[in-house]
């Protein structure tokens, strides 16, 4: 006969310390010891740049994922720490002014809201298109774009173990309530999903949802074992935790709750997905990092990797060549090269598209086909998320190739379409249609959609 081996079992634990979770924000940049020998002119950009994008950081990735000899060019450090070129020279100045006139903290906030409203703070229509209802009613804290997809954003996740500084989430780390997209309501959720039988993949997503105590989780996900959920067979979770806070899974007071969750769901037929957000691989290089990418494996769920492409941080090919060939030997699957997205602090973060096309390209060169699953460079954009997909020339025309790998019109994936080359174009709405073409041929009936009668 077989025995079935349940867990704790069939995961053995390796011997790691349990550690406080300690965290700093623009409050107590004083307190960061490992900053306090850079220039005081730093720590005045530091505080000045923290006013308007939000600064959050803890103390393991300030002692064990920075390398401080590197610094200020460590990769991880220009992730999370704030840098004076990511304000707009006049915004900086701007702000830096009410700073050094020692200004009081209503009118820092008042001009910091004008300046965060001048950074498109929701890109791709996310306010205006994606809100979908329930008995007439607009369901908070769910958005459902793509048929198959219901992104759900639980109330209690909507913060992070860290802010990367490029992060398009940061709208929701400012405490303005107008600009947050969160949910409270788990019967609400279930409410939707059950009416939406289309609905196959449900992606809880933040903030960080991993931030949230495990029994806030389980009373979201459990119910989904019942039959009438059925038709979402995939969860996935999306989490920068990995990185940023792997003892969520390995020494947290419920991280074997946690793990208990996912073989549950596991066990019960659900397909669990990590969407780990991976940079640079420098961040999978601890001991405990290991140890949570080997118990969440060990559940049967499986850790997709996808991180976007960022100027100052992971903008050339060995370091994503590196990055996936560390994820492939770690048994994660690499899935996604976004590109930086057109809010927040772009123009410190940007990549033209051609450049990031070719940095895409060298790096699949250097790896072997397990890391070939990564698709890119993607941007998700109002209508989809459109992938470069090459560059050529057709009929003596320079182009890129692109293709909808989602689209808000299921009938437009994988439809390849052409654009008019640009050494400089950084977004989708940067880029003209190749050969003589007035409109890219989802430009109408997207219109249509955004008047509401798509
Ligand atoms: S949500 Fe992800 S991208 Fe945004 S700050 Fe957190 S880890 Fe960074």
């Amino acid at each position: 006969m077989n025995s079935i081996v349940t867990f704790p079992n069939r995961i053995p634990v390796q011997e790691f310390e349990e550690r406080r979770f300690k965290v700093f924000t623009d409050r107590q940049l004083d307190k960061i010891e490992a900053i306090q020998d850079l220039p005081e002119e730093t720590l005045f950009e530091m505080k000045v740049v923290a006013s308007v994008l939000p600064f959050r950081v803890n103390e393991y990735v300030i002692n064990e994922l920075i390398n401080w000899d590197k610094v200020p060019n460590d990769p991880i450090y220009q992730l999370v720490f704030p840098q004076k070129g990511m304000l707009k020279d006049e915004h900086y100045e701007q702000m830096a002014q009410l700073h050094r006139d020692g200004a009081d903290k209503k009118d820092i906030q008042a001009l910091a809201k004008q300046i965060r409203d001048d950074l498109n703070p929701h890109p791709a229509g996310q306010m205006e298109m994606n809100m979908p209802e329930l008995d007439g009613e607009v369901l908070d804290g769910v958005q459902h774009k793509y048929r198959e997809t219901v992104l759900f954003f639980p109330a209690q996740g909507q913060t992070c173990h860290s802010y990367c500084t490029f992060c398009f989430r940061w709208a929701q780390f400012v405490g303005d309530k107008d600009l947050k997209m969160a949910s409270t309501e788990a019967e609400k959720l279930h409410g939707y999903l059950q009416e939406h039988t289309e609905v196959t993949d449900l992606l809880v997503t933040g903030g960080d949802p991993m931030v949230m105590k495990t029994k806030n989780l389980v009373q979201y996900l459990e119910p989904l074992l019942q039959p009438e959920f059925d038709h979402v067979q995939t969860i996935r979770i999306g989490t920068k935790a990995l990185t940023f806070w792997p003892y969520r899974f390995v020494t947290d007071k419920d991280a074997d709750e946690l793990i208990e969750l996912f073989a549950k769901l596991v066990d019960a037929g659900k397909h669990v997905a990590i969407m780990a957000h991976y940079n640079h691989w420098q961040e999978i290089t601890t001991d405990i990092a290991e140890e949570a990418i080997r118990r969440i494996r060990a559940t049967g769920a499986e850790i997709r990797a996808q991180g976007p492409l960022i100027k100052h941080v992971n903008d050339n090919a060995d370091d994503w060549a590196k990055l996936w060939k560390r994820e492939v030997k770690l048994g994660i699957i690499p899935y996604y090269m976004f590109v930086e997205r057109d809010t927040g602090a772009k123009n410190y973060f940007e990549v033209p598209l051609a450049e990031a096309y070719n940095i895409y390209r060298e790096a699949m060169k250097k790896v072997s086909g397990l890391a070939r699953t990564a698709r890119g460079p993607s941007m998700s954009a109002g209508p989809g998320k459109v992938e470069i997909q090459g560059i050529a020339e057709i009929q003596g025309e320079k182009v890129f190739v692109l293709r909808f790998l989602q689209g808000r019109n299921p009938d437009w994936v994988q439809r390849p379409f052409f654009a008019k080359y640009s050494e400089t174009a950084t977004w989708l709405h940067e880029l003209e249609p190749a050969f003589g073409e007035e409109k890219f041929f989802f430009e109408d009936e997207f219109e249509q959609m955004k008047k509401g009668n798509g």
